[in-house]
């Protein structure tokens, strides 16, 4: 069971999606099968990483030849520039996946001295900029998750999703 804080900022993060979509539904093409956020290579913490190692041994008990993949493709070239959790343009962990990757698709906002830079993905906004509302200013996942780790796994390193793909 993932650790119930995080679980709680999930939910935030889950929210605050869903209330962004409700209130621009036309300046979202996010959809299921569009993967253009996870044509990167994510690190997360150790309290991230516990439920998604969790999920990939469920996958390896119910679905052992997805396991396999995933296992193969974190090392392999022609997928070097994509998460190795993504298969055929889906997470495989989806469930469990990690705060960052809830955020993708939201213009995310991060303070900078007095001025708050917003980026947000191309296929999203392009007609009109995002109003403040739907911004997701990083530092309020960040920080928590900071806490999160540093009572849970003090001393653990941040963890490669790509190295959860290869542990046997
Ligand atoms: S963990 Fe899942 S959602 Fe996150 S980048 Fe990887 S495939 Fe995409």
């Amino acid at each position: 069971m993932p650790n119930e804080h995080l679980v709680t900022l999930r939910r935030r993060v889950d929210a605050h999606f869903h209330d962004a979509t409700q209130r621009d539904p036309q300046a979202f093409s996010c959809a299921e099968g569009c993967a253009q956020c996870c044509h990167r290579r994510f690190d997360v913490f150790e309290v991230e990483a516990a439920p998604i190692r969790a999920a990939l041994a469920g996958l390896e008990r119910d679905n052992p030849a997805l396991r396999r993949r995933l296992r193969t493709q974190a090392d392999a070239p022609d997928h070097a520039d994509k998460c190795a959790l993504l298969v055929d343009d889906r997470c495989s962990v989806y469930e469990q996946r990690p705060l960052i990757c809830r955020s993708h698709g939201l213009p995310v906002a991060i303070q900078h001295a007095d001025e708050l830079r917003v980026s947000w993905c191309e296929l999203n906004y392009r007609a009109t900029d995002p109003p403040r509302e739907s911004m997701l200013v990083l530092d309020a996942i960040n920080a928590p998750l900071a806490v999160l780790t540093e009572l849970e796994a003090p001393a653990a390193p941040r963890v490669s999703l790509a190295s959860l793909a290869r542990e046997a």
